[in-house]
């Protein structure tokens, strides 16, 4: 590991390799996980119940006589919320409600049209029949994921929403289930890892089957999902978290070592960067890493993430840091600078823009009300952040009036004999007037 942050410039003569090398992320599956997952979901496969209660008793360490007792009843997650204190409850409502307020604006109608001769032309939006949300726990439990996937499911009008979340040691923790009250989570089976997403790929004689999984997870869960996508839908495959903070130099260089910090936490493979033209408030930013991180509770993780992928950046101006921006793709994108809203135009690829010195990125991971299940690893070139049109579905509406047969059945019979497909062409000549 470096002793020091690294800083790259885009002055530097090796600064295009310098980037590929900080960016570089070996997500190739490991051949180990990959065998452990695929013998997991073949024996959750064929076994079912049987197979989930032993991985569970060896994995978590949770020994218990049938899946009906992993299974948390709504009166169990009512007296979770009962339970937990005023301020906790308090917070998750409020957070609850920004959510789904954000949310509600991506709902997506059906539509329809006609066209001059009466055909009717349109988009049916259809909501899942039932999804599965990963909620993970083995190392700490997220309420916030809960809602962030539970929410816009049920937005989207999803019938049944079923969680899973690993309790090791059956350590249950009563803020998520709190959290799965408030969202409005179906079912809730206490069980994690490659088993949970098999029982919900598959079915189990308890754990019924679903229509997609959603959620992050560790290694084991993303293998999986992998392996189980075609049987089911997924969301992503999510990486390591990252954080981008482009600043132009007028923000106090505590609040912008703290931002950093805050995904660096995370994880030891986590990604920070700092992107700035002002040399000496780079210098201000790193004095600032040096001096508060051995005031963090998770110093060890952060030192090794700061240090091992975390850099600062000099660039010329914030037009340069946007293009720099661009080519990472980051997973959350902080612009603290004064004027946010001039730079847009220029951003292009990021999950998530927070815009100004006073939004912190933490604040999006929690209550902003946008989705903190965000595109990972350069995947914001393609992908957005999860939302409730993961959770619908579109099926194409056509219906030709005979005018519209005659006048598209021409086209379509040329176009069918084209390709030598008689009876393609035949069927639309037969609806031709004469
Ligand atoms: P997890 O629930 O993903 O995994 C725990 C499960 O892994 C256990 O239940 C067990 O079944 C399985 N497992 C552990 N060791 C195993 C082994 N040797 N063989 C087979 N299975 C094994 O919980 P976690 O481990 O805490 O990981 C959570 C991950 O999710 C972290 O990387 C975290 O950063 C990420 N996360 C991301 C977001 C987001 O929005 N992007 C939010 C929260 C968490």
């Amino acid at each position: 590991m470096n002793d020091k942050i690294t800083r790259l410039n885009t002055t530097q003569g090796d600064f295009d390799s310098a980037l590929a090398k900080l960016l570089a992320w070996d997500d190739s599956v490991d051949h180990q996980v990959n065998e452990s997952v695929r013998h997991i979901l073949r024996d959750v496969k064929t076994r079912g119940d049987a197979a989930v209660l032993e991985f569970t008793e060896k994995f978590d360490r949770l020994k218990v006589g049938s899946m009906a007792e992993l299974e948390m009843g709504q009166e169990r997650l009512q007296e979770a919320l009962e339970r937990i204190p005023q301020d906790q409850r308090v917070a998750l409502e409020k957070a609850a409600e920004r959510v789904r307020g954000y949310h509600e604006r991506q709902n997506q109608k059906s539509w329809q049209y006609q066209d001059e001769d009466g055909t009717i032309l349109g988009q049916k939006v259809t909501p899942l029949d039932r999804a599965g949300l990963y909620v993970p726990g083995g190392k700490a439990a997220y309420p916030s994921s809960v809602l962030m996937n539970a929410i816009p499911a049920k937005v989207a009008g999803v019938a049944e929403v079923i969680m899973v979340v690993p309790t090791p040691d059956g350590v249950v923790n009563d803020m998520v289930l709190a959290a799965a009250a408030i969202a409005g989570v179906d079912r809730v089976f206490t069980i994690g890892g490659a088993q949970a997403v098999a029982a919900l790929a598959y079915g189990t004689e308890t754990v019924p089957s679903v229509d997609k999984i959603v959620g992050p997870g560790n290694i084991f869960v993303a293998t999986a999902k992998r392996e189980v996508f075609g049987v089911v839908g997924i969301d992503m495959i999510a990486g390591p978290s990252e954080i981008l903070v482009i600043c132009d130099g007028k923000t106090d260089p505590d609040w912008i070592a703290m931002d950093l910090f805050s995904q660096a936490e995370h994880d030891e493979q986590a990604q920070s960067i700092l992107v700035s033209s002002d040399a000496d408030f780079l210098d201000a930013v790193e004095a600032s890493i040096n001096k508060l991180l051995p005031t963090m509770e998770r110093e060890d993780i952060i030192r090794t993430s700061m240090l091992g992928r975390g850099a600062l950046i000099k660039v010329a101006d914030l037009k340069e840091a946007a293009e720099v921006s661009n080519r990472i793709a980051p997973e959350h994108l902080e612009l603290s600078v004064e004027d946010p809203q001039a730079m847009l135009d220029d951003i292009r690829h990021a999950g998530a823009i927070f815009m100004g010195r006073y939004t912190a990125e933490a604040l999006g991971d929690y209550c902003a009300g946008p989705n903190h299940v965000l595109p990972t690893s350069g995947t914001a070139r393609f992908s957005s952040p999860l939302g409730v049109y993961d959770f619908q579905k579109r099926s194409s509406l056509i219906g030709f009036t005979p005018e519209g047969a005659d006048r598209m059945g021409r086209v379509a019979s040329v176009l069918a004999r084209g390709e030598g497909l008689t009876a393609h062409a035949r069927s639309a000549e037969y609806r031709i007037k004469d």
